[in-house]
């Protein structure tokens, strides 16, 4: 059954369709020229339960990411920002709070909307790169392109991480750096609209971590993928265009950050 209804959220218009099939959420051009909000989160909660023990991860998030915009979340180990990144990317729910995503309200979704909501919009890196061994790099791009709605070329994604001519190497040939940019080209070949990184360069030196951080930069720059990346390493934030602090779950502070410098610049 197709259901349409619109909603006025972050001052836009937006329409919003869902079927048991598919979705699609189209929004409307904002007429004020404020930038469009992808993710509008409210009053995200998440508690887990450990036996006798609750675990309050987020305490009340209120979070709006915007289109293209390159966000830091910025926090100590523990203080909930991989929760709060899952939630964003649908493989996690929250306790209690609302996320819209472009106006369709995530929180919402049965478990096939989510999964379809993650193949088609979201990209994930995680700290370990998680390639299939057997497989080579172009293998375990084209992994992703096979099931994407609107797929890059495997070599064109490897392409925007400069691994070209490393395609046909098998994950142990490839050095840790290598490895994380082909889980990149991989979470990017399908196109996404948003690219979720959760802290990328946590396994890497400085070198190759801004390897890595260059390929980020440049995909959320020439494919003006809305990119959100975790890090505990605050030098990182220097990189984006807004810095989220996160403390004990909590938002504590949001700074805009007018003197972004480059990835090759950065060192720890
Ligand atoms: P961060 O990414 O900032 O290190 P997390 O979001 O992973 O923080 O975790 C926030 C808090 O929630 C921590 O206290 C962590 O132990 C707890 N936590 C995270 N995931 C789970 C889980 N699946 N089950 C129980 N507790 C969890
Ligand atoms: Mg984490």
């Amino acid at each position: 059954m197709l259901e349409k209804k619109c909603t006025w959220i972050a001052s836009q218009a937006i329409c919003r369709r869902m079927s048991s099939q598919s979705y699609d959420v189209v929004a409307a051009p904002l007429a004020n020229g404020q930038p469009e909000a992808v993710f509008a989160a409210r009053g995200l909660t998440k508690v887990y339960h450990m036996g006798e023990v609750d675990v309050h991860a987020l305490r009340g998030v209120d979070l709006d990411l915007y289109a293209g915009e390159f966000v830091v979340l910025l926090g100590p180990s523990g203080s909930g920002k991989s929760t709060l990144l899952n939630i964003l990317g649908g493989l996690d729910v929250p306790t209690s709070g609302t996320v819209y995503y472009r106006g369709a309200e995530l929180t919402e979704f049965d478990d096939g909307a989510l999964t379809r909501y993650r193949r088609e919009h979201v990209g994930f890196v995680f700290q370990f790169y998680n390639l299939i061994p057997s497989l080579t790099a172009r293998e375990n791009v084209a992994l992703v392109t096979d099931i994407a709605a609107r797929p890059m070329n495997p070599r064109e994604a490897l392409a925007m991480v400069e691994l070209v001519e490393r395609q046909d190497h098998f994950p142990a040939q490839l050095s840790g750096g290598e490895q994380q940019r082909v889980a990149i080209a991989r979470a990017v070949a399908k196109n996404p609209s948003v690219l979720l990184c959760d802290e990328p360069t946590g396994a890497l030196d400085v070198h190759t971590g801004i390897l890595v951080l260059e390929a980020i930069s440049r995909i959320n720059r020439e494919l003006s993928t809305t990119t959100a990346v975790i890090t505990h390493n605050a030098v990182i934030a220097d990189m984006s265009d807004r810095v989220i602090s996160i403390s004990d779950g909590k938002i504590v502070h949001v700074h805009r950050n007018t003197k972004k410098r480059p990835a090759s610049e950065l060192s720890w």
